[in-house]
């Protein structure tokens, strides 16, 4: 049975008390998940190790990263290499978020490297695909997607591939209160899959955890899940709130 995950990234969002607070009612929460199924938290860079301890006695969460960088060290001020998060117990770090794609130029060959170094250090890449809006109503979707997976995740190994997690996220979607629907997300997801089961074979696609995200709430979180190809959501918004981000996860 393929993984199910509901990963909250928490963006560029609270203070360290906040941040305390939030942990303190996740971890106080009792959640009732099957082995197959996981938590992961995103928080900021600077929370990371604090969340990692936190939530060391709970063994449903798993901590990620929302970045790393391209090296795996050297003279580049102000960056964290993908060593460091692993070194720090961080399982999963995000891949190619719409965010850093838009504000921070990543290109896809860019993309391609930080997968390679994520998965050298040992973590398990989140890697993010998703169409804008103008491509959406183009009906380009598919295409625009695909050229993603095929420039930064398809050189990869088959088992190399078997590490990663795919996040269908339409920038269209994302932080916008407008979700795609579940017959969207399903048909976009069972593409994805199609793709994997041609370029590598189908059992490999048949393992693969993809996640939808994109307005991700508690009142439309069942509805996204229960599409077959839909393997859990990574959630913006709604992971700030302790009591909505617990209902997104009971959700599964
Ligand atoms: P959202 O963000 O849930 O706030 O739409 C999702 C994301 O950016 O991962």
């Amino acid at each position: 049975m393929r993984k199910q995950i509901v990963a909250g990234n928490w963006k560029m969002h609270g203070t360290l008390d906040e941040v305390r607070l939030l942990a303190d009612q996740l971890h106080a929460a009792a959640f009732h998940l099957q082995h197959h199924q996981e938590i992961v938290i995103c928080p900021p860079f600077v929370y990371l190790m604090l969340l990692r301890e936190r939530f060391l006695d709970r063994k449903e969460f798993h901590i990620g990263a929302q970045n790393c960088y391209t090296e795996p060290s050297g003279a580049f001020t102000g960056e964290i290499a993908a060593p460091m998060l692993s070194s720090i117990g961080v399982e999963y770090v995000i891949i190619g978020h719409s965010e850093r794609r838009q504000y921070f130029h990543e290109t896809h060959d860019m993309l391609a490297k930080k997968i390679n170094i994520a998965l050298q250090s040992g973590l398990k890449p989140i890697f993010c695909c998703g169409e804008p809006l103008d491509i959406r109503r183009q009906q380009a979707q598919n295409a625009y997607v695909e050229k993603q997976l095929q420039e930064s995740l398809f050189h990869l190994s088959e088992e190399q591939l078997r590490q990663i997690v795919i996040a269908y996220e339409p920038v269209w979607a994302i932080g916008t209160g407008v979700n795609a629907t579940a017959q969207q997300a399903q048909d976009m997801h069972a593409f994805i899959r199609n793709l994997i089961a041609n370029r590598y074979h189908a059992g490999i696609a048949d393992d693969i955890t993809i996640l939808y995200g994109g307005s991700v709430k508690a009142s439309n979180a069942a509805e996204l899940f229960a599409c077959p190809d839909v393997d859990g959501g990574l959630v913006g918004g709604a992971s700030l709130k302790a009591e909505e981000f617990i209902r997104i996860v009971e959700s599964l």
